[in-house]
């Protein structure tokens, strides 16, 4: 029997008919209700109706209950998120009106995506990044992988992280913590003089006051002063 063994790339899905040879795959089966841990606050017919109304899924749902695929001539007059939707027609489920994409991922084995349409994308990525701790794109990525699908998803939650204004925010250099001064200890009256300048309400023109503290015996005075240039001070204490 053929044995295959593969290392997968990000968004790399493998086509079911190869999966089925891949002997160190798990095929372990995720269940629907995993992409409405994505939306908590939404039921299914919330999300089928915001489905639907999808200028892309929604188009999606309309051809694909034609059962036709459209031929590849047909294909190239579409956009391209609809083109690539078209492309994996054969992965397609629908339960319960949601349309989902099935592929096989060789750590998870089979995952059920939901198709999210463009308004809840954010609301997704807002679950699965914001409040899941702020993770990295990758590890983010994962999560919403697992459960959802949407054309261009990763280059979407890479811009998503990036532009998150918490995650700047941690990654900015952080300040030196500087160790706090220590107190100066006076043994004796005027060792040290603490003096500092303030300023009252103008009244009659003496609002510059020098203060000046004994840190010894913590006698205070109170100095009103006309000017408080450099060479006022000096000839206060000379
Ligand atoms: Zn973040």
């Amino acid at each position: 029997m053929l044995k295959i063994y593969l290392t997968f790339a990000v968004e790399t899905v493998v086509p079911n008919d190869l999966a089925s040879n891949i002997q160190s795959v798990p095929t372990k089966s995720v269940y629907t209700e995993e992409s409405f841990v994505t939306l908590p606050s939404l039921d299914r017919l919330d999300i089928k109706d915001l489905q639907e109304r999808d200028p892309v899924v929604g188009k999606f749902i309309e051809i694909w209950n034609t059962k036709r695929k459209p031929l590849r001539s047909e294909q190239r007059k579409c956009d391209k998120p609809l083109v690539t939707l078209l492309r994996q027609w054969d992965r397609i489920e629908v339960e319960d009106g949601l349309i989902y994409r099935i592929i096989i991922d060789p750590n998870h084995g089979q995952l059920k995506q939901m198709k999210v349409p463009a308004m809840l994308r954010n609301k997704v990525l807002d679950n699965c990044h914001d409040k899941l701790g702020h993770q990295e794109i990758e590890r983010t990525f994962t999560n919403v992988r697992l459960r959802c699908y949407w054309p261009g998803m990763f280059n979407h939650i890479k811009d998503y992280c990036k532009k998150c204004e918490r995650c700047i925010v941690s990654k900015m250099p952080q300040p030196a913590i500087t160790p706090a001064m220590g107190h100066l200890i006076a043994n004796r009256p005027l060792q040290i003089l603490a003096i500092d300048f303030t300023v009252l309400e103008p009244a009659y023109g003496k609002e510059n006051v020098l203060v000046m503290t004994d840190s010894f015996t913590k006698f205070t005075r109170a100095q009103y002063l006309r000017k408080t240039r450099k060479q006022t001070l000096l000839l206060m204490y000379c």
